[in-house]
C-alpha cells in the first residue's frame, strides 16, 4: 500500500520536485516499508519523535523537521536534522544558529510564512520577513543557511483559495530570491502541498511537497 502511494505521488510530480513523507504519528515499519520502495526524505513534527526514530532507522535516511521547533529542542535534533521548515521567527534563527556553532555545523533551514487564512498557523508575515531580511543581521548567523521559504494554505475545499494563497507566496519567493539571495544557489526550496493540495503548489512551483495521509493513511494521535 504505502509503496503504491508513493508510486502514485511520485509519478504525478515533476522530475525537480522533491517530495517528502510525512510520517509524523506513523511506526517505524511504515517508514521501512517507504523506505524498502526507495523514499530516502521523511517529514516529522515533534523532537523526541524525530529523534527515536532518527536513532533506530537506517543513517542514510533524510530527516526534515516540519513542525513547530520550541528553542530548547534545537540541541536534540542540530547534529543531523536536514533541513528545518517552520522557522518563525529572527529568535528562534539565532537559537538554531547557537546550537549549530556548538557542534560546529551548518544547519539548513527555512522561513515559514504564514500565508493562510486561519489566526493559528505559525510564521512570518511577509512584511516582517522584509524588514527581518533588510535589517541584515541574519547575515552574521554563520552556522544557519536559509535555503528557502516554507507555507501551508489555507485548510479549505476552497481550491481558488488555496492557489491565491501559493501564487502569493510563490511570488514572494521570487522577490525574497531576487532582493537577497540573487547570488546565493542554496536559497532554493519553495516548501508548499500537502495531501489535499500539492497539485496546486507543484503548479504553483513548490519543490519539495510535505505528504503525509495520502502516503501512509490517516493518524491516530
Ligand atoms: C502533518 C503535516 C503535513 C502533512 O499533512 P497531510 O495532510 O497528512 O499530507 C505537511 N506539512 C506540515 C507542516 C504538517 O504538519
Amino acid at each position: 500500500m504505502i509503496a503504491e502511494n508513493i508510486k502514485q505521488v511520485l509519478s504525478e510530480l515533476p522530475e525537480e520536485v522533491r517530495l517528502v513523507a510525512v510520517s509524523k504519528f506513523h511506526p517505524n515499519e511504515a517508514i521501512e516499508e517507504a523506505y524498502r520502495a526507495g523514499q530516502r526524505v521523511f517529514g516529522e513534527s515533534k523532537v523526541q519523535e524525530m529523534t527515536a526514530k532518527y536513532e533506530t532507522l537506517p543513517k542514510d535516511i533524510e530527516w526534515h523537521f516540519i513542525g513547530h521547533l520550541q528553542s530548547n529542542k534545537i540541541k536534540y535534533i542540530a547534529p543531523y536534522v536536514a533541513l528545518i521548515h517552520g522557522i518563525d521567527s529572527y529568535k528562534l534563527l539565532t537559537e538554531v544558529n547557537k546550537q549549530a556553532v556548538k557542534i560546529n555545523k551548518t544547519v539548513n533551514c527555512l522561513l515559514q510564512l504564514h500565508i493562510a487564512r486561519e489566526e493559528t498557523k505559525f510564521g512570518f508575515s511577509m512584511d516582517e520577513c522584509r524588514e527581518m531580511l533588510a535589517s541584515n543581521e541574519w547575515k552574521e548567523l554563520k552556522n544557519v543557511r536559509i535555503c528557502g521559504l516554507m507555507g501551508m494554505a489555507t485548510n479549505t475545499d476552497n481550491i481558488e483559495q488555496i492557489k491565491t494563497e501559493f501564487c502569493s507566496l510563490n511570488k514572494f519567493f521570487q522577490e525574497v530570491k531576487s532582493t537577497w539571495f540573487a547570488h546565493d544557489e542554496s536559497f532554493r526550496e519553495l516548501s508548499m502541498g500537502m495531501s489535499h493540495d500539492y497539485h496546486e503548489a507543484v503548479a504553483f512551483g513548490s519543490t519539495l511537497i510535505r505528504v503525509g495521509s495520502k502516503i501512509f493513511g490517516e493518524r491516530s494521535y
